[in-house]
């Protein structure tokens, strides 16, 4: 391929993910300048989208998630960033003149970059259960940090025996007047602090050996059907009026596997320039190993991972500022 070619067919950056982290990736990439593409998820949608209310984004008192993101989006497209949409089923390496680049695939096409920024995100483990889609934003909740505001004086179940469930419990309880954790086992797999937070915790209740089999509602939540692990014939109704689901997460980064490294959960390992193991590529948000999930962490990730690029790809053309 020719240098001219190189100039009309290759992206600088292609960033996966269209949720905060790769839209303030695409942003920032693309206001310094670098042929900016962002590919949004063909069949998944970022988790902020699908939020009710977000309240905890500094300097905007209140906003709705999927508004939120509109914004972002458009601001990347101001800048210049151009968008496509399709799930990515892989990434690989590939020669460009006489530097290395990557091959991004989705089933349709194939778009080839200097660098790449994984923002893929994750999503929440489900239950699997009925009336979960259902009721998604009208009680089940899977963020008690975003949502938690909503149940001040009213009864909530949080489903999950560990550190999320047990430490998004406490915090419901800020709010919530009474909180039963459900959960499949006869203890907590959370850690000794917070068992012995919650167990003292006067409004924390306990339905241990349990499983949520059904979310109850017509308009919103107003219960959950409980059937015993051990004795799957006991079946019981629980009133609520919100579901918090805290059975883990599960990272969007299967089509990354072997090309860069991923923690025992799946999570894209960075350094703090948010480069992954593999020269090139970047990730931010969610879908990293780190310690707090949300918008505004991802935010920050994305331009951290948008200049980390930058600095990359300029390397390359030999224009860097030493
Ligand atoms: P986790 O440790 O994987 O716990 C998930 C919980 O959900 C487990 O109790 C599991 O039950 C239960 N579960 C899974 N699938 C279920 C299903 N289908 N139905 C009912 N229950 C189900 O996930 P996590 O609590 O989100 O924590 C993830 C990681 O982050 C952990 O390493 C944790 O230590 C860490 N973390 C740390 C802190 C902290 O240090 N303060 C806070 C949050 C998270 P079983 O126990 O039976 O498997």
């Amino acid at each position: 391929m020719s240098r001219e070619e190189i100039r009309e067919n290759v992206f600088d950056v292609v960033i996966i993910g269209g949720g905060p982290a790769g839209l303030t990736a695409g942003l920032y990439a693309a206001r310094a300048d670098l042929r900016t593409l962002c590919i949004e998820g063909g069949s998944t949608v970022s988790q902020i989208s699908v939020t009710d209310l977000v309240e905890n984004y500094p300097g905007i008192e209140a906003i709705g998630g999927f508004d939120l993101v509109d914004r972002m989006r458009s601001q990347a497209v101001r800048f210049g960033a151009r968008f496509t949409s399709g799930d990515v089923v892989s990434v690989e390496k590939e020669r460009i003149g006489d530097v290395d680049g990557w091959s991004v695939k989705t089933a349709g096409d194939n778009f080839t970059t200097l660098a790449v920024i994984a923002a893929t995100g994750a999503n929440w483990r489900k239950l699997g259960v009925v009336g979960e889609e259902a009721f998604i934003g009208k009680g089940v909740s899977f963020c008690a940090t975003c949502d938690g505001p909503f149940y001040r004086d009213r009864e909530v179940v949080v489903v999950g025996g560990g550190d999320t469930a047990v430490q998004e419990a406490l915090y419901l309880t800020r709010f919530a007047k009474k909180v039963t954790i459900v959960h499949r086992r006869d203890r907590l797999r959370a850690t000794s602090v917070l068992r012995e937070q919650a167990s003292k915790n006067e409004k924390i209740e306990f339905a241990w050996n349990a499983v949520v089999s059904e979310i109850l509602g017509e308009q919103s939540v107003k219960g959950v059907r409980l059937q015993n692990t051990r004795n799957p014939g006991d079946v019981k109704e629980i009133r609520a009026d919100g579901i918090f689901i805290f059975v883990g997460l599960v990272p969007n980064t299967g089509f990354l596997e072997g090309v860069v490294k991923l923690d025992p959960q799946g999570y894209i390992v960075t350094d703090d320039h948010m480069q992954t193991s593999a020269k090139g590529v970047f990730a931010c948000g969610d879908c990293t190993r780190k310690l707090l999930r949300q918008v505004v962490t991802a935010c920050g990730d994305g331009a951290t991972a948008a200049v980390a690029a930058q600095h990359y790809v300029e390397e390359l053309k030999g224009i860097a500022y030493k």
